[in-house]
C-alpha cells in the first residue's frame, strides 16, 4: 500500500522515510515493532489496550509499552473470528480475535479493555477464556465525574493495573515515576495539539492519510520516539512548498473506535475534503491538554478524565453537552461541514448520531452520514455522496 497525498506529489525525502516509517507501523499487525523494543532488554513487557482510551501513563510509570490493538484493518481475512461473534455487530471484535488465535498479539504480556461498549465486555471475557496464563483487566472507566465517588473508583482502577503491570516487570509504580511519566506523556500532547494546530490552519499541509498515519504511529511506539516523530513532521511539511487546493473543510464524527481503512481517508481527500477536525484514533489525544505534574499523579489523571477528555460517545456525558461541544469546536476550526462517519453496527457511534444531527440543524450546519467497517473495500458510492457534498457547499454554501 502506498501513501498518494492529495497535494498531488508524493513526500520524498526524509518525510518520504518518516512517512514509509508511520506506514509500516500502520500495517504492522505482527507487532513487529513492539517485539523489537521486547529484544532490548528481557525485563521489558508490552501491555495491548483496545479503544478508546486508557490511561497509557501509569502503564508507562510501571515501565510497561503500552499498545493500541485498533483491529485488523484492511489487511486481515477473518476465518475463525466469525465464529465467535454474531454477524450483527461491528467488524472490530471479529479482526482481534483473528489476530489472536492466530498469534499474532503474542507480543502482548497483557490485555486492558476499557469499558466503551457491550462489544468490548465480551471480547475481554473471551480473552480471558482463550489466554487464562495472560493479564486481562476490563477496566471500568467512571461514570459517575463526582472526585469522592468516581475519581476515587477510578485511582483505584489505575493503581490496580499500575500494581499489576510493575509485577511483571519489577518496577513499582510510584508517585513520581508516575508524575515523570505524566511530564511525558504531556509532551507528546503538545506535540499532537501543534499538529492539529497546524492542520487548521494550513490544512494543505497535513493531509488526511498522513495526519493518520503520525498520529496511529503513536499507538505502537515508545512514547519519547512518537514525540520526537510528530515534531519532526511538523518541521517538515511546514517548510514543504504544499500549495491550497479549492477543497471544503470538514469535521468528522464516529471514527472514535473501529478506525475506517486508509483508503477511506484519501477518497474523502480526492472528492474535495479537507479534513480540520475528527476522532479518528482519539484515544491517543482523548485528553487533549497537559495533565497537572503537581500535586497527587493519580488524582490528577482521575481529573483529566472525568472533567478535561474530549467529548466522546464513548465517554458519559454527564451534563448533555455533546451537542454544544460540536458546535463550538465546529466554529473554532472554521469547519464548512460534518461527515458523520460510523462503524457499521457501532451502537455508541449510531445512538449518538441523532443528537449530534438536531445540533447540527439547529446551527444551520451542513452534515451527511455514511457507515463503514475497517475493511470497507468499494470506496465509490462515498466518494460520490462526499463530492457532491462538498460541491454543494462551494456552490451554494449548503447541501
Ligand atoms: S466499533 Fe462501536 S460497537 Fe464496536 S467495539 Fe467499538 S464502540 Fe463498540
Amino acid at each position: 500500500m502506498s501513501i498518494a497525498a492529495p497535494t498531488e506529489t508524493a513526500a520524498t525525502g526524509r518525510l518520504g522515510e518518516l512517512l514509509a516509517r508511520a506506514e509500516q507501523l500502520y500495517e504492522d499487525l505482527d507487532f513487529k515493532a513492539v517485539l523489537d523494543w521486547k529484544s532490548k532488554d528481557k525485563t521489558r513487557r508490552a501491555i495491548g489496550f483496545l479503544p478508546v482510551y486508557v490511561p497509557r501513563e501509569v502503564i508507562h510509570a510501571a515501565g510497561g509499552l503500552p499498545v493500541g490493538i485498533m483491529g485488523g484493518g484492511d489487511q486481515t481475512e477473518i476465518v475463525r473470528g466469525d465464529s465467535y461473534f454474531q454477524s450483527y455487530i461491528c467488524h472490530l471484535p471479529r479482526s482481534v480475535i483473528e489476530l489472536l488465535v492466530n498469534g499474532r498479539l503474542d507480543a502482548m504480556d497483557g490485555f486492558l479493555f476499557p469499558s466503551i461498549c457491550d462489544v468490548i465486555r465480551n471480547l475481554s471475557g473471551m480473552f480471558k477464556l482463550l489466554k487464562p496464563e495472560k493479564y486481562v483487566h476490563y477496566l471500568d472507566l467512571p461514570q459517575n465525574f463526582q472526585r469522592g465517588l468516581g475519581g476515587r473508583f477510578y485511582g483505584h482502577e489505575m493503581r490496580s493495573v499500575a500494581d499489576a503491570v510493575g509485577r511483571m516487570t519489577g518496577v513499582a509504580p510510584t508517585d513520581e515515576s508516575l508524575r515523570n511519566s505524566i511530564k511525558v506523556y504531556n509532551a507528546n500532547r503538545r506535540a499532537i495539539n501543534e499538529l492539529l494546530k497546524l492542520r487548521v490552519d494550513k490544512p494543505w499541509l497535513v493531509p488526511a492519510t498522513e495526519y493518520y498515519l503520525v498520529l496511529r504511529a503513536g499507538y505502537l511506539l515508545p512514547v519519547e520516539e512518537h514525540t520526537a516523530m510528530l515534531g519532526e513532521y511538523v518541521k517538515l511539511v511546514q517548510a514543504s512548498d504544499r500549495r491550497p487546493m479549492d477543497n471544503i473543510r470538514v469535521m468528522v464524527r464516529g471514527a472514535f473506535c473501529e478506525q475506517p481503512p486508509l483508503a477511506l481517508l484519501r477518497t474523502l481527500e480526492r472528492a474535495g475534503c479537507y479534513l480540520v477536525d475528527d476522532d479518528l484514533a482519539v484515544g491517543l489525544r482523548l485528553v487533549p491538554d497537559p495533565v497537572s505534574e503537581e500535586g497527587d499523579p493519580w488524582e490528577a489523571l482521575a481529573e483529566a478524565f472525568m472533567h478535561h477528555s474530549l467529548p466522546t460517545a464513548s465517554v458519559y456525558d454527564e451534563q448533555n453537552q455533546k451537542g454544544r461541544l460540536l458546535i463550538d469546536k465546529a466554529r473554532e476550526v472554521r469547519a464548512d461541514g460534518v461527515l458523520l462517519m460510523a462503524p457499521s453496527f457501532c451502537d455508541p457511534a449510531l445512538l449518538d448520531q441523532p443528537m449530534l444531527q438536531t445540533a447540527l440543524e439547529k446551527a444551520g450546519i451542513p452534515f451527511t452520514s455514511f457507515k463503514y467497517s475497517e475493511d470497507t473495500g468499494q470506496f465509490q458510492v462515498i466518494r460520490e455522496q462526499a463530492g457532491t457534498f462538498a460541491d454543494a457547499i462551494k456552490l451554494w454554501g449548503t447541501v
